[in-house]
Parts: C-alpha cells; structure tokens; sequence
C-alpha cells in the first residue's frame, strides 16, 4: 500500500497498481454498505451534520449520482458489492417520495449482491413518515427502523423546533411497530425543563408501543451551528438522566450495549457493531465516510460538487489516509470500547501486534479500577466507565 503521505496527494483514482488491487480484495468481500441521503425538511438548529433543502429534481439527480458512484466502486471489485448490513441514513431518508424509493432499490439491486441474514436498516422522522414508505420497505428487505422521535414530550419538541409533534411520533412508532419491523427510536437528553420523572415518562411511553431499541444522545451544542453560536439558556444537568437510563432500561429487559444504544437481547444493530469492531463498510453519498482495511475516505460534503464529480466518472473523495498501524490500534481500542463487548486481548494481538497490544494494556492500567472490567482476557468499560467515557479517550489517542 501507499504511504499515508502519497495516498493523501493522490485522489483514489492515483493509487498505485497494488493499493487498487487490496482495495479491489477488499469491496469484493462481504461488507457493510451506508447510504446517505442528505435531505430535511429544515435544518435544526443543534444539527451538524451536513443537510440540506433540495427540489424534487435535485434529489432525483442525487439518487442518480449514488448509483453512478456504485457503479465506481463495483468497477474496482470487478463485480457486485457483497452487502452483509445496509444502512440508509440521514439527513431524513424519508423526505423522499415512495416513488423516489423505489428507485433508490432499483439502484442498490443493480450494483450489490444482499447477502443471507440481511440486516438493512432505514432511518425515518415522523412528520415525512409515510404508509408507502412502511409498504415498500416491508415488501423489499429493510428490517429495521430507527425513528428520530427525539421525544414525546410536546414543549420539548417544540423547544428543538422539530418538525414534528407527539402525536406524529405516536402515530409512526404505532404504524412502523404495527409492520413487524425491529423498531428503533433515538432521543435526546439534557434538554430544558427535562427532570427525571418527565425522561422517564418519554421512554416509558416508547417501550408502551413495543420498540426493541434505543439510542439516547445527550444534547451537545457544536461549532457552526446556531446553537453552538448563541447557546441557549437553561439545559439541564445530562449526567443523571443518562444514569437514570442505565439503571431503568436493564430492569425493562434492555441491555446496554454501546454506550448510547440499548436494546432487548439479540435486538442490537449489526451494521453499527460492524463499525465499532472496525469491520469495513463503505460509505456512498455526499459527506459519506468509508473504511476499508486501513484505508478511510470522507466524500465531499457539498451535493452539488458532489454529483458534479460522480457525472464526470471520478469518486467525489475529498479526504483519505492510510491509517498508521499504530494509530489504527488505537482508534480500534477506543471504539471496541464503545460496547459491552470490549476488547478481546487474543484478537487484538492477532490483529495489531504484540507492540500495540502492549500499549493498549499499559494505557488501560492507568484507567480508574471502578471505570473498567478485565475478565478471561477481555476488557470492557463498567457502567462508571460508559458515563465518563469521553475523559477515557483522552488516555487512548
Ligand atoms: S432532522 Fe436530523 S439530520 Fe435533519 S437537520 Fe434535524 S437533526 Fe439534522
């Protein structure tokens, strides 16, 4: 492969004759696929991530430029993809019509091969949550969906300026648990006025309608977006909500799995365990990141360079490295850690040496006894651990 310096200078299509060839081994086994549609109904105000307004027009050119960018990557494999997860995400996936779907599948059937025990999720909000929506994915392969409720609590969704009420997350969880799907739904904690009693009634009344997962993420306030700028006033303390989480959901029959996910045993989602146990997965889409043996790639974030460059035949990457082993063992560490699954010393060797393996225990010495569990050679955060997990991370990287 490459060295960091020359991968860096030279855009995919530079790669060397070897590079090209590992890469090719590596998108003809099987992997996990991420789609990103970049498309809300309006942009929130805490949000970061890259989304935008588009015209019907707009997505369907976006949606062809998926396809073409599938076409690119299947170019190097020399055959279709060989998908073990699918994730479609957002942005809001479901701001695009049913008909607007049903190409997208079109797409994804041409170029990747669905591999036996599919995991394929979908990301939807309620509010452009539609019943075609729901008919569709249950009549192709989407298992799973995770609705971005954010809340059930009326002045809460109003504080967010959702586009969405209460009554429209009622009604999507009712629908989508309805269909037989593996439901999921995200929340956010930390807000203002949020006490424990009002947290607990919001997932008390998400587990009333049957979901299998959850993932609670507290409200953070980041750079370039108008939060983050003008910071409102009056969030509330986040670390007891999320340590009512902990010792509420076990006692519903929930595992706390990751550290922002809990799920009912065998519930979890395989597509994000394939990335925190640093599998490869291949991100297609503006702003979309991949990571394949070594070699992590950021598209362009702008959709209309981005389908400008697909048009043009070229991979629209706008950032790429090649992971120094040492550095790779690291952010392996940090994100095996991520779950209750941990590290497993055996494979870890196997995978990153005796030398990285060394440092990794040297580091996890140094941990405080109460924040971390070392069990027949594995090594997991305690519950402690997962609630002050990002002042660990510190000693890792
Ligand atoms: S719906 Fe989600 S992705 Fe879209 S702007 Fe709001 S937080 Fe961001």
């Amino acid at each position: 492969m490459p060295s960091c310096r020359l991968m860096r200078k030279n855009k995919l299509s530079g790669m060397t004759n070897g590079a090209t060839a590992r890469l090719g081994w590596a998108l003809s086994c099987p992997l996990s696929l991420y789609v990103h549609i970049p498309f809300c109904v309006r942009k929130c105000p805490y949000c970061a991530f890259y989304s935008i307004t588009a015209s019907p027009e707009d997505m369907d050119k976006y949606l062809d430029a998926l396809g073409q960018e599938l076409q690119l990557w299947t170019s190097l494999s020399g055959d279709k993809l060989h998908a073990q997860t699918l994730y479609i995400g957002g942005g809001t996936p479901t701001v695009l019509s049913a008909k607007q779907w049903e190409k997208l599948i079109l797409i994804l059937e041409r170029y990747v091969d669905f591999l036996p025990f599919l995991e394929a999720s979908v990301e939807a909000n309620p509010g452009s949550l539609r019943a075609d929506h729901i008919r569709l994915w249950r009549s192709w392969k989407i298992t799973r969906v995770s609705l971005g409720a954010q809340s059930l609590d009326e002045g809460e969704l109003n504080w967010l300026r959702r586009p969405h009420n209460a009554y429209d997350v009622a009604d999507s969880l009712a629908a989508l648990v309805a269909s037989g799907q593996d439901v999921s739904v995200d929340l956010l904690f930390g807000l203002p006025g949020q006490t424990i009693q009002s947290w607990h009634r919001t997932i008390k009344d998400c587990l009333r309608f049957g979901i299998r997962h959850l993932s609670i993420y507290e409200l953070t306030l980041e750079e370039n977006t108008p939060w983050g700028e003008n910071p409102p006033k009056g969030l509330t303390a986040s670390y007891p909500l999320y340590r009512f989480a902990q010792w509420y959901l076990p006692k519903r029959g929930f595992t706390h799995y990751e550290i922002a996910s809990f799920s009912l045993p065998g519930h979890w989602c395989r597509h994000n365990i394939a990335y925190w146990q640093g599998e490869n997965f291949l991100g297609i889409g503006a702003s979309a990141w991949g990571y394949l043996d070594g070699y992590r790639y950021g598209n362009v974030k702008d959709i209309k360079i981005y389908v400008k460059k697909i048009s043009e035949g070229k991979l629209a990457i706008a950032d790429e490295e090649l992971l120094p082993t040492e550095q790779a063992a690291r952010e392996s560490a940090v994100l095996a850690l991520r779950t209750m699954w941990g590290v497993s010393g055996r494979f870890f060797r196997r995978r990153w040496g005796w030398k990285a393996y060394r440092d990794f225990c040297d580091t996890w010495r140094g941990l405080p006894e109460d924040c971390k569990i070392t069990c027949h050679g594995r090594y997991a955060l305690s519950p402690k651990g997962f609630r002050v997990a990002n002042s660990l991370w510190e000693e890792f990287l």
